[in-house]
Formats: structure tokens, C-alpha cells, sequence
């Protein structure tokens, strides 16, 4: 990086995966997750409960991973954004919306195992400062991991994104707005 720019070293901590950030110490991990981890409001669907709770209850839902709201249907996922210059991406986990029917598919087989679902065509919900609106995605799911990855359908804005990267200033304002200021040390 150049020595004469801007000081990036507290975004690469943050960045790493097994960094933290440098104003509040929180693990990488729980920065990214944390930041989408409400589909809808406590006020419309309670508080985030755990996953297993999921199959224990019927009707309106939100939990770690996944939310059932009427005959709406939305989990997780991860999306990967590389950073120009910086040797580890930012992970940010956003929510999706599945059809009822993919949706139980995809709960099973989270569950259970067995032969991986197809990529799904789903739209992404989470408006982040990258995307102006409701984009379409493929949900790729990959066994053993919590999450599955978003992958941007060949239509702008987010296909160039993920191809491109994000510039390192952006990504430093994304974290200052949700309330990291990589800048400060403890
Ligand atoms: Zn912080």
C-alpha cells in the first residue's frame, strides 16, 4: 500500500478472518454478521430467536438464519466482495428471499444431508450500500458450512462489483456508518 496514503491497516485487520476490529475489539466475524442480521423489525416479528426453534414453532418467525412471514420465505446467505488492493474480501451476510417450496428443500437438506440443492435463482432482500435495489441472485448452496454463497446474475450493478471490488474508502464508510471507526484504536 502506499506509504504516503491513507492508513489502511485497520481495515485489513477487521478484514482478516480471524481479525478483529480495532475500535471496539469485536471478532471480524460477529462485524459482518451482525450488521444484516434482522430481516423485519423487532417490533414486526419479535426478537431473533434460535435456529432449531424454527421446526419447534408454526407461523411468523425470525431466527439467526432464517424468517418465516406470512407466505414469505427468506434465509441467509454469504456474499463475498473483494476489496481493490487488499488480499481478503469483505464477507457481508445478507438475507434472500425462497420460494415455501425451495425454502423446506433447503431447510431439509440442512438438516439431513444428502444430494446438494441446484444454485436456486433468488432475490436478494438486504439493501446494502452497494446495491440500489432488489437484485437477483443465485443461492449456491455448499455442504458443511452454515451459509451459502449469493452470486451475482449477470445484470449491473453487482455482477461489476463482485468482479471489480470495492474501493478500500467505501468499505472504511460502510464500517464507520454501522458504527466502527477502524481509524480509532482501543
Ligand atoms: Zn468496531
Amino acid at each position: 500500500m502506499n506509504p504516503d496514503g491513507p492508513d489502511w491497516s485497520g481495515l485489513a485487520w477487521v478484514l482478516k478472518t480471524d481479525g478483529t476490529c480495532p475500535c471496539c475489539g469485536m471478532p471480524s466475524y460477529d462485524v459482518f454478521s451482525k450488521i444484516y442480521d434482522r430481516m423485519f423489525s423487532e417490533s414486526v416479528i419479535g426478537p431473533i430467536l434460535p435456529n432449531a426453534e424454527l421446526n419447534a414453532s408454526q407461523g411468523d418467525i425470525q431466527t439467526e438464519d432464517f424468517c418465516r412471514f406470512g407466505d414469505d420465505r427468506f434465509v441467509r446467505a454469504l456474499l463475498t466482495l473483494s476489496i481493490q488492493g487488499a488480499a481478503e474480501p469483505m464477507r457481508l451476510i445478507l438475507w434472500a428471499s425462497l420460494s415455501i417450496p425451495s425454502f423446506e428443500r433447503y431447510i431439509l437438506w440442512l438438516g439431513e444431508g444428502g444430494e446438494t440443492p441446484d444454485r436456486m435463482p433468488r432475490w436478494l432482500m438486504t439493501r446494502t450500500p452497494f446495491s440500489a435495489d432488489i437484485e437477483l441472485f443465485w443461492l449456491v448452496p455448499r455442504p458443511g458450512r452454515r451459509w451459502s454463497d449469493l452470486v451475482a446474475q449477470p445484470a449491473p450493478p453487482f455482477d461489476k462489483l463482485q468482479k471489480n471490488g470495492l474501493a478500500p474508502i467505501d468499505v472504511k464508510i460502510f464500517l464507520e456508518d454501522t458504527g466502527h471507526d477502524i481509524r480509532r484504536r482501543r
